[in-house]
């Protein structure tokens, strides 16, 4: 198997959000990648720059940052030529890997925007470098830009960035340098499309973690509320879990709640609903194996929460 270490450039509506198409808010200028065999060595790159059609001015920030300019443009491909050149490059056998999550997200809008079929996998499993890059060197606590990951490995940083080729080279030296039999397992999953019904409910177990994407609702009050969503067995052993702190809301998208397996022990629950372009709702679950410390952490998160409201209704009342 391959890997496609891809990142794009995009242009935004140089006018200001409000004059810009929600299915796609980032037109894709640039598109660059390096395939890599399986033992990480390069065995090819693309690189492409394309003539933009729905936002045609460069927005300042956009030129700034990746110093394309507007005549550079002109001599661009239409996206769909790009597109299906790349796709044909990909292959058959090929993972995808980004710095960041938004890559995926972003040429798939593009695709449909234009009307191209959608033929990646579902689930959609990418690799996330800058997200293994935190689990190889901060527990995935901190989220690293590219260049402060290429800086920390004191790589050789001999071309600018924010180019897509650039970028993609970059991110493809920086996993090289990641051990990479100890993260190949943590997949990310991609969610442009979620699960249409009950059978295409994603569920993904990591090991000392499990992530399942729901199907869609109508509203985000009917994705929270779901019994599918909210029932808790453990990810690990199957059997239900004792619950502990019953799921609460911190905001409108996020739930918490603790569980206790008898044979895996305490298990902690996070619940975010999410919107899809086409105004639909899901969710998704994460179960994770703590310790008394994270019990704690829930209970204290509770404690605000309550505090929180409580205020609020006084505020209120006053
Ligand atoms: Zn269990």
């Amino acid at each position: 198997m391959n890997y496609i270490v891809l990142d794009l450039e995009w242009n935004q509506s140089a006018k200001g959000k409000e004059y810009s198409i929600s299915s796609m808010p980032f037109e894709i200028i640039q598109i660059g990648a390096v395939k890599l065999n399986d033992k990480f060595e390069v065995i090819g790159e693309f690189d492409r720059l394309i003539r933009p059609q729905v936002y045609k001015t460069l927005h300042s920030v956009c030129s700034e940052i990746t110093e394309i300019t507007q005549e550079m443009l002109l001599s661009g491909e239409h996206f769909v030529d790009a597109a299906e050149d790349f796709l044909s490059w990909c292959g058959s056998d090929y993972i995808f890997c980004t710095w960041g999550n938004g890559d995926l997200l972003e040429l798939q809008r593009n695709m449909n925007h234009y009307g191209m079929d959608n033929k990646f996998p579902m689930p959609f499993l990418f690799y996330d470098v800058q997200k293994l890059y935190s689990i190889c060197f901060s527990k995935g606590k901190s989220r690293l830009s590219l260049q402060a990951a290429v800086q920390e490995l004191k790589l050789e940083e001999n071309e600018r960035y924010h180019a897509a080729i650039c970028d993609a080279r970059y991110t493809a030296r920086v996993m090289k340098h990641l051990d990479f039999s100890s993260v190949e397992k943590f997949y990310s999953i991609d969610t442009y499309r979620v699960p249409r019904n009950r059978k295409e409910e994603i569920t993904m177990n990591f090991g000392n973690y499990s992530k399942y994407i729901s199907k869609t609702f109508d509203t985000r009050e009917r994705a929270a509320n779901d019994r599918g969503v909210r029932s808790c067995r453990c990810f690990l052993c199957g059997k239900p879990m004792v619950r502990m702190v019953k799921w609460f809301a911190t905001n409108s998208k996020n739930y918490y709640a603790m569980f206790i397996c008898e044979e895996h022990g305490f298990i902690k629950g996070k619940l975010s609903t999410k919107s899809t372009d086409d105004d639909k709702y899901f969710a998704v679950k994460i179960l994770k194996c703590t310790d008394a410390d994270g019990v704690e952490k829930i209970y204290q998160k509770r404690l605000q929460e309550r505090e929180h409201r409580r205020q609020k209704r006084l505020n209120k009342s006053k």
